[in-house]
């Protein structure tokens, strides 16, 4: 019946119930993995059919983990979070790179839709009534390069975040660390969440660029305090108070840092003999 069927494992050594020696490491174990260096068993030789499995079950494998994350942070951040931190990360993504594609794919999307341009021409209208034409080419040119680094501004501001919330949110359960990974899973949901709403606000609302802003930012904050009430146990004005708080304090943080690197740039240029913007 099963003359034509490929030669399985034990084929060349004794008939010892799955007890194999491991093909990287020669370990002798039990079982579909090396417990020493996690090698799996792979039935004979590698077949085409193996290979297409494979890619189908890294494929739904990601997106389960992914997908399950995503709704999960959306309408039980909080079980996410103590989750991870209790160390039972294996339903979900990696948060780091769970933060990066959500970045990524609202970077994309801002930019390609012209919401960027939208939002950058409406503040330059308000910012340009009284501007000289050389601090009008400097704002310009400051433009194009958050423009350009869009991608990597957006997650150069989360430790900033971090910190702020670090303050804020004074607990003794969390340490640093244990707050950057929150605060990846919170801010990359919240980088799809905001998408939605901006393009809400602008193809189908037609709001202007400050409205867009303004509930973006309240649903962020609501959904900061929707996400870490139940973890700090404060009531929802208090936790709501202290994620605005926590904000604006990151933002503080950052422009400050911002500022401090933009000094130090411009005082290089200038020992160097070159003229900022020229
Ligand atoms: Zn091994």
């Amino acid at each position: 019946m099963t003359s034509n069927s490929p030669p399985i494992l034990e084929s060349g050594g004794q008939a010892i119930a799955g007890s194999v020696n491991c093909k990287t490491c020669n370990t002798p174990f039990d079982g579909a993995f090396c417990p020493s260096c996690g090698q799996k068993v792979l039935p004979g030789r590698f077949t085409l059919r193996m290979l297409f499995s494979q890619l189908i079950g890294m494929i739904t494998n990601i997106e389960r983990g992914f997908w399950h994350t995503f709704w999960m942070l959306l309408v039980r951040p909080w079980v996410v979070i103590e989750d991870y931190l209790a160390q039972r990360t294996r339903p979900y993504y990696d948060p780091f790179r769970f933060l990066f594609i959500m970045t990524g794919i609202a970077s994309v999307f801002i930019i390609g839709l012209g919401l960027f341009d939208y939002q950058m021409e409406n503040m330059n209208e308000l910012m340009q009534l009284n501007q000289t034409a050389q601090q009008q080419a400097f704002q310009q040119g400051t433009m194009t390069f958050i423009r350009k680094y869009f991608n990597i501004m957006s997650l150069l501001i989360i430790p900033f975040f971090t910190l702020g919330a670090r303050l804020i949110f004074r607990s003794r359960r969390f340490n640093l660390a244990e707050f950057i990974i929150v605060f990846s899973f919170l801010y990359g949901e919240l980088q799809l969440i905001s998408l939605v709403i901006q393009m809400a606000g602008f193809f189908v609302f037609h709001l202007k660029y400050n409205w867009i802003i303004i509930s973006s930012m309240g649903v962020s904050i609501a959904y900061y305090a929707y996400a870490l009430k139940p973890i700090f146990g404060y009531s929802y004005p208090g936790t709501v108070l202290r994620a605005v708080t926590a904000q604006l304090l990151g933002f503080i943080f950052f422009m400050v840092a911002s500022l401090i690197l933009g000094l130090i740039i411009g005082l290089a240029m200038v020992f160097m003999g070159l003229k900022p913007g020229g």
